[in-house]
C-alpha cells in the first residue's frame, strides 16, 4: 500500500487477522499511543476493533503478497509490516522464514523490517541464514529496531548489533526522552531515523533531543533521517508550532535538522 511514512515507499502488511484487521501486542512505552491499534479500532479503515492486548486471534500469512514481490520491476522500499511486529512471540517462525525467502529472491526491492523484539529477530534470522548456508543477510534486507528511550536503546541495540545484516537501522520514534551519549552504539548501525510522536495525546518531544542525535550521527558519519518533529514539539521549553499536524514538513524544521539521508542512494 502507498504510505505517507517518509522513509519508505510502501507498506506491506503480510500478517493479518483471519476475517479482517490486524493484531499486535503492546511491548513498551513507545506502544502506548500505537497508531495501528487505533486504526484497527476503526472498521472504516478495515479494522476489527480487537485491542492490541490479550491473546492473539487467528492470524493468516498473506503468501500471495509475498509472491507478488517477485513481479515488481520498479525498485522500491517496502516497510514490512507497519500494523504489527513480524517478530512478535506469537508469529510462527516458519512465517518469518517464508517472508525472508520472498525477500531473498527479490533483490531489486528493499525490505525494511522493524521490530521491538530484536532478540527474536536475531534468533529467527540466524536460523534462516544457517538453513541457506549464508553468513550475512543480503543487502536488500534491512534489519531495524525501534528505540524510544535510554532503556530501550541499551536493551535492543545489543541484539540488533548481533544480526549479520549489511544495513541495520534504528527507528527512534516516538522519541520520549533525551537519549544522551549514543556514540558507542552508533558503530553498529548504518541508519538512524528519528521523530517525535504524532496523533492524539502525543507526548512531548524536545527538538534539543533530536538535535543531539543528529549531531552525534553526523560526527560519527552515520546516515540520519529526521522524519518528523512530532505533534507536540518543544524548543527551549516552549511549544514549537508547525502547520503540518505531525511536524513532518521538512521545510518547517530548523535548518540544521533538515536532513534525510539513507545508507546509500536507496
Ligand atoms: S510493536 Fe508496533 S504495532 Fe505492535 S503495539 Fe507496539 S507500536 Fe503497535
Amino acid at each position: 500500500m502507498p504510505t505517507n511514512i517518509e522513509w519508505t515507499d510502501q507498506t506491506d502488511n503480510i500478517i493479518r487477522v483471519k476475517g479482517g484487521g490486524w493484531w499486535c501486542h503492546k511491548k513498551s512505552e513507545g506502544c502506548a499511543n500505537c497508531y495501528a491499534d487505533k486504526l484497527n479500532k476503526n472498521s472504516f479503515f478495515g479494522g476489527n476493533k480487537q485491542p492490541y492486548s490479550g491473546l492473539p486471534p487467528e492470524l493468516v500469512l498473506d503468501t500471495e503478497a509475498i509472491r507478488k514481490w517477485g513481479f515488481q520491476t520498479k525498485p522500491k522500499k517496502h516497510f514490512v509490516s507497519s500494523m504489527t511486529d513480524v517478530f512478535g512471540e506469537w508469529v510462527p517462525r516458519f512465517w518469518q522464514h517464508e517472508m525472508l525467502d520472498g525477500m531473498f529472491v527479490t533483490p531489486n526491492q528493499i525490505f525494511q523490517i522493524l521490530t521491538k523484539r530484536p532478540e527474536i529477530m536475531l534468533l529467527s534470522m540466524d536460523e534462516w541464514l544457517s538453513c541457506h548456508g549464508l553468513d550475512k543477510l543480503p543487502l536488500n534486507i534491512w534489519s531495524g529496531t525501534s528505540i524510544e528511550n535510554r532503556r530501550t536503546l541499551e536493551e535492543r541495540s545489543q541484539f540488533l548489533a548481533q544480526i549479520p545484516a549489511l544495513i541495520r537501522f534504528w527507528s527512534v520514534e516516538p522519541l520520549l526522552e533525551d537519549l544522551g551519549d549514543i556514540t558507542q552504539y552508533l558503530n553498529d548501525v548504518q541508519l538512524v531515523i528519528v521523530g517525535g510522536e504524532s496523533g492524539p495525546n502525543s507526548r512531548p518531544c524536545h527538538i534539543e533531543w533530536i538535535n543531539s542525535i543528529v549531531q552525534q550521527c553526523q560526527q560519527s558519519k552515520t546516515p540520519v533521517f529526521v522524519k518528523q518533529l512530532g505533534a507536540n514539539a518543544k524548543f527551549g521549553g516552549q511549544q514549537f508550532k508547525t502547520r503540518d499536524r505531525k511536524g513532518g514538513d521538512i521545510e518547517e524544521f530548523p535548518l540544521h535538522l533538515q536532513v534525510r539521508q539513507f545508507p546509500f542512494d536507496a
